[in-house]
């Protein structure tokens, strides 16, 4: 299995820490408002990796974490506690917010039928570990006090410091985001442990040596949680690109520095954004759609999930109702093609030819996973599984195969399509004169070969709850 390494700018065969076991640590959301089509996207490539990783024989300790506290609005470390934030916004507490959007969370992953990582861990619950990881880095010297502010970390200190991005310390300007608080003795030192600001007036503080009500900063508890679940070095850290500058350098700096280890993980994996109109979708920019979204367009969440397997993880992918309303005809075809395999128990003699396919199909979908997760490429030799004349009982069981890591839920092919069923009908919309006057003209623009109009229509039609069956994918 090999991957890209951002770390080392090349794609790597996987070696594991401990013979075929190895510890996998995800930065998890924050959970100050909706899981979003941009966040499914991160989980579902970080739950198609585990489960490849899986197949392939690796015993993987999937760690993840939820950021329930000290996640800034800024990267900068000035701005508002996104869960503080959140709270005012929704008139609750903190911790009322942070329970009310795991819980959402928790849900859109079952829709797309993420497996549960074997340690989910909260940041709040894990106060004393970080406690302890900043209190070594001040033991050992790395970091100075400023005053009604934080504790910070003195990036100067490391020579590597940006080896991550490849981004030189002196190379980030002063003046740049990162130096707006003042006191910081370089750009790009960051808050480890954060003092609640005067008239404040926090949900979540803890005391501690340097105030008596503060906070962690972010970036330490993503250190501090997989150093306690995963022991100071372990092998794969994923996350999205954004993480890469600031976030994730950040960790390794405060990780190495405490340890006295390198490297504090071996193999980084980051994944692209889901965009819309060519932007990122984000919550900040409004412009996301989550599962429920979905649903009442009557997409089955795990279209969706095929929707994203058709492209690469580290390449963009921008999402439209269209590519949507396409993915899920594809997946339909696929469920019918599973339950209508006749007698999947009878079971001929096979060829030597037909044998020797079998053989090769599952080699051709392990080499593109194993050639940094290429699912695209993987997919591709599921569509010609699927035409192909190979006894229905091998179709079924190579599906089935490439179904461990795809987690289409092929095995329940049948209650699947009853579940798409109820959503196209539940949401069937009127034929308004409208729809029919657009309906129409689509018809005669499709009839003049006139694509460009139809499409124009078809998007109208779209945004207008009507979805159209004549897009394929495959
Ligand atoms: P957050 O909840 O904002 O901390 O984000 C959680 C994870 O989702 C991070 O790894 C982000 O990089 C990732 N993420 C956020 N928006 C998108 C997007 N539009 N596409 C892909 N990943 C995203
Ligand atoms: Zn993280």
């Amino acid at each position: 299995m090999q991957l890209y390494n951002t770390l080392t700018r090349t794609i790597e065969p996987i070696q594991a820490d401990n013979d075929k076991s190895l510890g996998l640590y995800a930065c998890g959301p924050t959970v100050y408002d909706h899981t979003h089509l941009g966040h499914l996207r991160k989980y579902i490539m970080d739950d198609v990796l585990v489960r490849a990783l899986r197949q392939t024989g690796f015993s993987v300790t999937h760690v993840q974490n939820i950021t329930d506290v000290g996640h800034l609005t800024s990267d900068g470390d000035t701005g508002e506690d996104k869960l503080e934030k959140g709270a005012k916004k929704q008139g609750l507490t903190a911790w009322q917010v942070a329970q009310q959007f795991e819980e959402f969370y928790w849900q859109s992953m079952e829709a797309v039928n993420v497996v549960r990582p074997d340690v989910s861990c909260r940041a709040t619950d894990h106060i004393e570990s970080q406690l302890q990881l900043v209190k070594t880095l001040e033991k050992k010297g790395f970091t100075y006090v400023i005053a009604s502010d934080g504790v910070y970390f003195d990036t100067s200190l490391l020579d590597d410091y940006g080896k991550l991005s490849g981004q030189k310390r002196e190379e980030k300007k002063a003046g740049a985001r990162l130096d707006l608080v003042e006191g910081k003795r370089n750009p790009t030192d960051f808050a480890v442990w954060k003092f609640e600001r005067e008239g404040e007036n926090r949900a979540m503080v803890w005391p501690s040596p340097w105030a008596e009500r503060s906070f962690p900063g972010w970036h330490i508890e993503c250190s501090a949680m997989s150093m306690q679940y995963l022991g100071p070095q372990f092998t794969i850290h994923t996350g999205g690109i954004d993480h890469i500058p600031v976030h994730h350098t950040n960790e390794i700096a405060q990780s190495e520095a405490a340890m006295g280890k390198q490297p504090f993980v071996r193999y980084w994996v980051h994944h692209n954004f889901l965009q819309i109109e060519g932007e990122k979708m984000s919550k900040s920019l409004g412009n996301f759609f989550t599962v429920e979204d979905l649903e009442k367009r009557g997409i089955h969440p795990l279209a969706f999930r095929l929707l994203l397997l058709g492209s690469h993880y580290r390449s963009e992918l921008n999402f439209t109702w269209e590519n949507a309303l396409g993915a899920q005809s594809a997946y339909m075809r696929l469920l019918r093609t599973v339950v209508e395999l006749p007698a999947q128990s009878e079971r001929t003699v096979l060829s030597q030819d037909k044998l020797e396919k079998v053989d090769r199909y599952r080699e051709q979908f392990l080499a593109a996973l194993h050639a940094d997760l290429n699912t695209p490429q993987a997919l591709a030799t599921m569509w010609e599984v699927t035409k192909s004349n190979i006894p229905s009982g091998d179709k079924y069981d190579l599906l089935l195969f490439f179904d461990e890591v795809f987690g289409l839920k092929l095995s329940h092919a049948e209650e699947v399509l009853k579940e798409i069923d109820q959503l196209q009908k539940s949401q069937e919309p009127e034929i308004t004169p409208e729809i029919q006057a657009l309906l129409d003209k689509r018809a005669t623009a499709r009839a003049n070969q006139d694509w460009q109009t139809a499409d124009t229509i078809r998007d109208q039609l779209v945004e207008l709850g009507v979805s159209l069956r004549d897009g394929f994918l495959s």
